[in-house]
């Protein structure tokens, strides 16, 4: 999950330093009742042929190594797409299970590939490696080795359950009908990694050069919540996160002396009510049903007290749910800082910086994956999310390639009320370890279901 945005349209080589905010844990919802979420047009079936809580107990016995490979991969976190050490470690864990496996070409990502035992059609499931510029104030003895760099958007997690799952549907090689794309991927926080991937091939199933494999034709992702009651899944059909875009506006006037403001072009005025313009623009041009977030989060101008400065710098972030009010709002702040400068007789010049775009879940795999995740935690532990967050998430970039879902998977810590847990990017954010085994039986629910051969199973 990704907070902090980037100053530039394409994906940049080197990672991302800007310290980032906490996140607000997303609201939890009724637990799912029904076999069909609204919105979720797919009938289907069980995912796998044995009972309830069956394939979560199998997970069980997967847990203790991801346990153990979450640990080491939380006390050496690396940041940006260039994680050597994390990948060396995804590696020698794969190693003997049988996959085809190929590394990136411009960042430190490990493709492994499951070939089933029968033809079917091709999953892809993600986990991101990376970690953040932050410093480690839990007191975890494998906490972070590193000073300033810490893994706190649970992305050691990901990773944990992601070869927790392909040790078990490994040793299920016999039942599936279809191939399974085990993609872990750097620079998620803010580095495009994910966008990366796709340009290196990960999407034709079996990395860039080719080879049989089959395109990916559905995807899913976990991001672990420590906002969230543990073990359980939470996810909805459509937005289920928002494209992030970052701006700086200079407004540029003409310095002079602050007794006699008439013979300068005060930039600082314009500056204040620009700000408010912006928030009464979002208001009354953005329809009520389209949620748009504009925050001017940065304003710096003059220092000293008879002095007019020359300029004032404004930057902020832009959040929304669809790719139209994306546009909308992109123009939107273009037109509205160029007018109220006008208005003021100074300029306004604006930078955007584009982001990820929202991460938008598949109605009928959202579907799909309720129905298995309900099967293999128990309909009590399996949610509809509400309503989106406004974080994002660059799988939203493998989710506009091919239909799929990303799900939300509490990971509350013991004793701790879930509104009480530090969030994700806090310094103190911890999961609980007892959910990998809720994660680990998800992915392989979601790929047993899909590539079951049952043509039923998949949306
Ligand atoms: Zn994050
Ligand atoms: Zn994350």
């Amino acid at each position: 999950m990704h907070s902090t945005d980037r100053a530039s349209a394409e994906p940049a080589s080197t990672p991302s330093r800007a310290a980032a905010p906490p996140l607000a844990a997303p609201p939890s919802a009724a637990p799912l009742s029904s076999a069909s979420p609204s919105g979720a047009s797919a009938p289907g079936a069980p995912p796998a042929a044995q009972g309830a809580g069956a394939l979560l107990e199998e997970a069980g016995r997967y847990a203790a190594d991801a346990v153990a490979l979450r640990r080491v991969l939380h006390a050496g976190p690396e940041v940006g797409l260039q994680v050597p050490e994390t990948q060396r470690r995804v590696l020698h864990a794969l190693d003997g299970l049988g996959l085809d496996i190929r590394t990136g070409e411009r960042l430190t990502s490990v493709t492994g590939v499951l070939r089933g035992a029968r033809e079917g059609p091709t999953l892809l499931l993600r986990a991101d490696m990376d970690a953040l510029p932050v410093h480690e104030a839990t007191e975890r003895e494998f906490a972070s080795r590193f000073p300033g760099v810490m893994h706190a958007c649970g992305h050691d997690a990901h990773m944990a359950m992601l070869v927790g799952a392909a040790r078990l549907l490994a040793a299920r090689r016999e039942e599936i009908a279809g191939q399974v794309v085990f993609m872990f991927q750097p620079g998620e926080e803010g580095c495009h990694g994910a966008r990366y991937m796709i340009d290196e091939g990960v999407l034709a199933g079996s990395g860039p050069d080719g080879g049989e494999g089959r395109p990916v034709d559905a995807a899913f992702a976990l991001h672990v919540m420590p906002g969230l009651p543990s073990g359980t899944l939470h996810l909805r059909p459509g937005p289920q996160m928002a494209a992030s875009d970052k701006f700086r506006i200079v407004v540029r006037g003409r310095g002079g002396h602050a007794s006699a403001p008439h013979g300068a072009a005060d930039p600082v005025p314009a500056a204040c009510e620009l700000v408010l313009a912006l928030q009464s623009a979002v208001t009354r041009r953005i329809p009520a049903t389209e949620p748009a977030v504009l925050t001017v989060s940065g304003l710096s101008a003059g220092s000293l007290p008879g002095v007019i400065p020359e300029t004032v710098d404004l930057t902020g972030t832009m959040r929304t749910l669809s790719a139209g009010t994306r546009e909308v709002l992109h123009a939107l702040l273009s037109q509205v800082a160029h007018g109220v400068a006008s208005a003021h007789g100074v300029r306004a010049e604006v930078s955007i910086g584009p982001g990820y775009p929202p991460t938008v879940n598949d109605a009928g795999f959202t579907g799909f994956v309720l129905r298995a995740a309900a099967e293999a935690l128990g309909p009590g532990s399996v949610q509809v999310l509400p309503e989106p967050g406004m974080t994002a998430e660059d799988f939203s970039y493998v989710l506009a390639e091919v239909p799929g879902a990303l799900a939300f998977l509490g990971a509350c810590p013991p004793g701790l009320a879930p509104e009480r847990a530090p969030a994700l990017h806090s310094s103190r954010c911890d999961i609980d370890e007892g959910a990998l085994a809720a994660g680990i039986a998800c992915h392989a629910a979601v790929a047993l279901g899909h590539l079951s051969g049952r043509a039923e199973a998949a949306p």
